[in-house]
């Protein structure tokens, strides 16, 4: 079998990691981007909401249109993994079916033919790929959740919360950084619970200590806190930290009161507000949250309460989500549902609330001094770099467009500068670098 090798990941960061890891196993085959030249196609697929799953599907059927003949398709990742039996007779165009347990058999697999092990992958030691920068990984934590949320179907097809432990993490941080990599987001479904599989209570904490003893570790930031599990003294730690910013993402989904025991969160108005406000009294803190909308039994008043909320409290990027009505969750078998025309106004209500606090954050950087990372040319003009803030999640959190600096010695790809942020044109920050 001659060897191109086209792959798709599609859904959140910690599919990314496992799509890294197929990669890793097929290091014999060449990439390609010419889908019509790949002689294997992998899909890693995402089956967490309607608009997703819908994106996973598409996107197989489009990359069937257009494959060569004797190429072999492969659908991946938790859309396959959720609807396994459904799959197998509704899409004749894929040849080989693998779920959230093979990863790292990929190239086994690719002898054979569909297989679903019992197993949840999570990594430990193998080989990936890092795509998408030179500098900056994403380290997975754990894989499943012990939280019953109404709306989330994930603990379905990923299973109960499975933490790897500190040594793993430790030795694939300390592979990387031998590597190049020097910044890195801790991501999970629910990190904040990282290690409470294992009766310990404070596994973030202990990470931090972990992390910040591997030389050459300059940059670091957790993702995915759930509030029913972050305390007070996580922060204080993060706080303290010299390594992981005060970059504090923490997904809410709601704050009314009542929605929060629907959605069954295990945490109230007042407690996530408590933990809210001391993340946001913290020197250079970035708050970055979720909301849905539309959840079954949400009130015009409480909406506009979250709504009021999400306006006011000063979060420096909100997600928003539709409620997405998914089989086998609670929500699903819930009354009063709100009508999909009711869900898509909300949503863009509750949109333009989050851009307009995506500006308001942008605008307070102008004037300020701080460190970014250099990625690369940017698509606007050969002659502006693009860079974002050293703080900041690669991808999710902007753009900054270096057009000066201070002396002519070029300026490193994937190297830290001092910059003062000087403008704003549209949603992107232009910046001075201080290269002297
Ligand atoms: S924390 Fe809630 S929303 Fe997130 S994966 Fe777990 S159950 Fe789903």
């Amino acid at each position: 079998m001659s060897n191109k090798l086209h792959i798709v990941s599609l859904g959140c960061t910690k599919n990314l990691v496992d799509t890294e890891v197929m990669m890793g196993k097929l290091q014999n085959f060449e990439l390609t981007d010419e889908q019509g030249d790949a002689d294997v196609i992998i899909v890693n697929t995402c089956g967490f909401i309607d608009a997703a799953k819908e994106e996973s599907i598409n996107t197989v059927l489009n990359l069937h249109d257009a494959r060569k003949e004797d190429s072999v398709l492969v659908m991946a990742g938790c859309l396959s993994e959720r609807y396994k039996e459904e799959l197998a007779t509704q899409m004749p165009e894929v040849d080989i079916f693998t779920g959230v347990g093979d990863y790292d058999k990929i190239d086994e697999l690719l002898q054979k033919e569909s297989r679903f092990s019992d197993e949840v992958f999570l990594i430990d030691g193998a080989q990936r790929i890092v795509t998408g920068s030179t500098y900056h990984a994403y380290i997975k934590l754990s894989e499943g959740c012990n939280q019953t949320c109404s709306f989330c179907a994930i603990p379905s097809f990923k299973g109960k919360l499975n933490s790897r432990n500190l040594d793993s993490i430790a030795n694939e941080v300390e592979a990387l950084v031998a590597k190049g990599y020097y910044d890195f987001s801790f991501v999970s479904q629910d990190s904040s619970s990282y290690l409470r599989d294992q009766n310990i209570k404070d596994g973030l904490s202990l990470l931090i200590q972990r992390i910040e003893l591997i030389d050459g570790v300059k940059s670091a930031r957790i993702l995915y806190l759930y509030p029913s599990t972050t305390t007070i003294s996580l922060l204080k730690n993060i706080a303290k930290s010299e390594i992981f910013h005060n970059y504090f993402d923490m997904p809410i989904q709601h704050i009314n009161d009542e929605m929060l025991r629907i959605m069954k969160r295990g945490f109230g108005k007042s407690q996530t507000l408590e933990l809210l406000e001391f993340m946001k009294s913290l020197p250079n803190s970035f708050l970055r949250t979720s909301f849905i909308v539309g959840h079954p039994g949400e009130t015009v008043e409480m909406f506009d309460e979250m709504c009021e909320f999400a306006a006011n409290f000063g979060f420096d990027r909100i997600n928003v989500f539709s409620y997405s009505d998914e089989e086998t969750t609670p929500a699903y078998d819930m009354s009063e549902k709100n009508p999909a025309e009711v869900i898509a106004r909300r949503a863009d209500i509750l949109g333009q609330i989050a851009s307009e606090c995506l500006e308001a954050s942008l605008k307070k950087e102008i004037g300020k001094e701080v460190e970014i990372t250099i990625d690369g040319e940017s698509d606007e003009h050969e002659y502006l770099l693009s860079a974002k803030e050293t703080i900041w999640a690669p991808e999710i959190d902007g753009e900054i467009y270096v057009n000066d600096r201070t002396k002519d010695e070029e300026l490193e790809f994937g190297k830290i500068y001092k910059a003062k942020i000087t403008d704003i044109v549209g949603n992107i920050l232009t910046a001075t670098v201080d290269n002297a």
